[in-house]
């Protein structure tokens, strides 16, 4: 594990889970299925509205988060300051589910989207103040611009799901050497 505290691990988990969602090419929203699952997964405490309005917002934070994972430590500082200016967070030390005390930067009332935005420019604040924005990353493999969150201890994380781009990267390699050798003919 790196040195990142798990609720600034948990709150890029989400970013780059936008980031990387797919199925909202032509409904331009996130499933409800997919929200409920994600709210489930990092246990989230929002128990406000799921409709498409919600879903659609949810959808658009992909787009707005993605130039994250290829900023400079610089534009990530000035991105963090100048959303938590834009929300007017009020930090509040909670403890709920089996997470114990973490801090919400956002009120019952505030909804999703500004919740993750806030928990998001806090996450980016950590990272930044720990000399760690470079483990923001995107995907290596061919065909994937992927993000995701290097939380490796030596930063050797360059796929974003070592079983299917790890191993197709693998596949592609191994294959591009068989064919060189086929080209270079049967050695003396
Ligand atoms: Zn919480
Ligand atoms: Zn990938």
């Amino acid at each position: 594990m790196s040195m990142l505290i798990p609720d600034t691990v948990r709150s890029l988990g989400v970013c780059a889970e936008l980031v990387n969602y797919e199925d909202g090419a032509e409904t331009g929203m996130v499933t409800k299925e997919w929200a409920v699952s994600m709210i489930r997964r990092y246990k989230m405490s929002y128990v406000g509205p799921l409709d498409e309005a919600v879903r659609a917002r949810l959808h658009a934070l992909g787009p707005e988060f993605r130039p994250l994972f290829d900023m400079k430590e610089g534009q990530l500082a000035d991105w963090a300051n100048a959303t938590v200016r834009k929300l007017r967070i009020y930090p509040q030390i909670v403890t709920h589910d089996d997470l114990g005390w973490h801090i919400h930067y956002f009120e019952a009332d505030t909804p999703l989207v500004d919740r993750i935005r806030g928990s998001t420019a806090m996450a980016a604040m950590d990272v930044v103040q720990r000399g760690e924005a470079r483990r923001l990353r995107v995907c290596t493999a061919v065909d994937c611009d992927n993000v995701f969150l290097d939380t490796t201890r030596n930063l050797s994380k360059v796929f974003c799901d070592p079983a299917s781009c790890g191993n197709r990267m693998h596949g592609m390699r191994f294959r591009q050497r068989n064919r060189v050798r086929e080209q270079q003919g049967p050695t003396q």
